[in-house]
């Protein structure tokens, strides 16, 4: 396998639709295809031919950690939100805030944050002492993500029927959450490279 760089206006190559994406609709996403598309040697990626898998997955070294970051700041948004309305919202004579079964969940988004940044900035720290970082950089994205979709429907919780409504912040949040967890390695996928890396001494 080997990578290319390929001119976005170059003879064959053709872009699809603009999907229609559950979350993060800013960010386009096309099939693109190529049609006997010429490519000059030059235009290799890298030193070697057939080095496009290990580049690839060195990329998801760096990658994984900025994910990690980026899911980390949607749960961090989320929380905020909710920690917000739980003070604003009153039900049976008290801020909601002061019910304990909210307490609990907005204790419980605090820790998962909380766990999320540190398994992040470990991650990059790694990344940017040289350390083989591939481990580190599965479980940051892993937590980080499965985090923002577990943190993000519950900010939809403490909203309850409001959170639903695209009216308020929280509902976009959970639909942004979601490919977080499948793209740059899915969850499934950090967690064989976690079972793989942790193994494969044994
Ligand atoms: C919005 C968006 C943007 C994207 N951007 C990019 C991009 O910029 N570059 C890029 O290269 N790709 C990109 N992707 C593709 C993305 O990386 C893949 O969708 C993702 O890796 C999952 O692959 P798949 O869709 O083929 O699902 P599949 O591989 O078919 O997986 C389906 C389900 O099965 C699980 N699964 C698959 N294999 C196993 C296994 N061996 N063990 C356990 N579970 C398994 C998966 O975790 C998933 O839950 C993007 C996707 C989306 C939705």
């Amino acid at each position: 396998m080997s990578g290319f760089i390929v001119e976005a206006n170059a003879e064959g190559l053709s872009l699809g639709k603009k999907e229609t994406n559950m979350g993060q609709r800013c960010s386009d996403t096309r099939s693109i295809t190529f049609n006997n598309v010429r490519v000059p040697a030059n235009q290799l990626v890298g030193e070697s031919e057939s080095g496009g898998w290990m580049n690839a997955m060195n990329a998801f070294d760096l990658s994984r950690p900025n994910i990690a970051a980026h899911a980390t700041g949607l749960s961090r948004a989320a929380y905020e939100h909710a920690l917000q309305y739980s003070n604003e919202r009153q039900t049976f004579g008290k801020p909601l805030h002061k019910h304990q079964a909210i307490q609990f969940m907005l204790a419980d988004m605090k820790t998962s944050i909380e766990a999320s940044r540190m398994l992040t900035w470990k991650s990059a720290a790694d990344a940017d002492a040289g350390i083989k970082n591939t481990e580190s950089a599965a479980h940051a994205k892993r937590f980080a993500a499965d985090t923002a979709m577990q943190v993000s429907t519950d900010a939809v919780q403490v909203y309850g029927g409001y959170g639903y409504s695209e009216e308020y912040p929280v509902a976009r949040l959970m639909r942004a959450a979601k490919v977080m967890q499948i793209y740059e390695g899915s969850s499934q996928v950090q967690r064989m490279i976690i079972g793989r890396e942790i193994t494969k001494n044994l």
